[in-house]
């Protein structure tokens, strides 16, 4: 199902991405307004700041709710920054849309929630306000687009997109794996939809946000949003990722935006070259696959399993080996044949079944 997207029209300086800047969450009214004078100084043009904050566990602090709202509206009359702030309920659309913010974001923890998205399409049916939806907690593109398209069927169209990475098992580096292929994979389906990244909560430490942020421009990312706190080291939550607007604007002043012009004649012969090597790579791939093809004969006539283990783990280890040797990542060389020997073994199993 396609989007019907009109432009957001955030406010942005010339050619750069659209920056929403502000805490992660709003503790009181001091730390609300200093910080937001000072994001405002550094010439931002939007403030976020968590009003209602979904926490993994009882006990922390959960946002001030409705009670923080005037706040917004202080930082808006006194900076003429425009408002962001994350919702997830109906009341709570309510309440903000009352109070006069002037972007909403879904968090990731509701876009997992197809019951929740819907109740806040339906609070949002009619209502023309630029929505950005994050990414649901774990790595799964269709949730995304289905968060999407029920918020664009209420008619929101004024909707894009927040990378913030997502929740898995192995963590190392990062507080959320960033999986860069997911929302890539998003704009190459919806070419149209803007898409921002949030690298405080990928990566969850101060260190990390300029390296992101950078790479979310070589990603061709259109929009950064980056919690921001007048003194990070006593936020009420986040603490460890979110940065002075000090260091905020140092980090963004050195962003490297690299221009998408169109194609050189050099650009246009190596892609050539690609597309040559790409051919050649799937007249291999079908031809091996032919092979395996006759192999299942063999193994039906001569009744042998499908899979013979021993075998496979050969492959494994000898190309994975060999592609280190070629300067390729034995891992990625790995996943390759994993995906081939996946195709191969469906291919003889409907030989075999016949
Ligand atoms: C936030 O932006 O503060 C937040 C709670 O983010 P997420 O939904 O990405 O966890
Ligand atoms: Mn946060």
């Amino acid at each position: 199902m396609d989007l019907e997207l009109s432009p957001l029209n955030l406010p942005s300086d010339n050619e750069r991405p659209f920056v929403i800047a502000g805490p992660c969450s709003a503790e009181t009214e001091e730390q609300v307004m200093s910080t937001a004078k000072q994001l405002a100084d550094k010439g931002c043009h939007m403030f976020r700041a968590g009003i209602w904050k979904p926490r993994t566990k009882p006990g922390g602090f959960e946002g001030h709710g409705e009670m923080a709202l005037p706040w917004m509206q202080q930082v808006k009359q006194e900076t003429g920054m425009l408002t962001a702030t994350e919702v997830a309920t109906p009341e709570h659309v309510e309440q903000a849309l009352k109070a006069g913010i002037d972007v909403l974001w879904v968090g990731a923890r509701t876009t997992a929630n197809p019951f929740a998205v819907q109740a806040l399409a339906d609070a949002l049916q009619g209502v023309d306000v630029p929505l950005l939806v994050k990414n649901p907690v774990n790595p799964d593109l269709e949730l995304w687009i289905g968060a999407l398209q029920r918020l664009n069927r209420a008619g929101v169209k004024r909707i894009g997109a927040i990378h913030r990475g997502f929740s898995s098992i192995d963590q190392k580096l990062y507080r959320n794996t960033p999986m860069w292929h997911l929302p890539i994979e998003l704009k190459r389906r919806y070419p149209n939809l803007p898409v921002a990244c949030d690298p405080s909560h990928i990566g969850g430490r101060r260190d990390l946000i300029a390296p992101l942020c950078q790479q979310a421009m070589d990603m061709g990312m259109d929009g950064l949003i980056v919690e921001s706190h007048c003194c990070p080291d006593e936020a009420w939550s986040d603490a460890k990722q979110q940065v002075t607007p000090d260091v905020l604007d140092f980090i963004l002043d050195r962003l490297v935006i690299r221009d998408n012009v169109e194609m050189t004649e050099s650009l246009a012969s190596l892609r050539k070259q690609i597309d040559e090597m790409d051919d050649n790579l799937m007249d291999l791939l079908t031809r091996r696959m032919r092979v395996s093809r006759e192999i299942a004969a063999y193994k039906k006539e001569h009744n042998m399993g499908v899979v013979q283990t021993g075998r496979y783990t050969e492959i494994l280890d000898k190309r994975g080996a060999q592609g280190a040797l070629c300067g390729m990542d034995s891992a990625f060389v790995k996943k390759i044949y994993e995906a081939i020997h996946e195709e191969s073994v469906r291919q003889q199993m409907e030989i075999i079944n016949k």
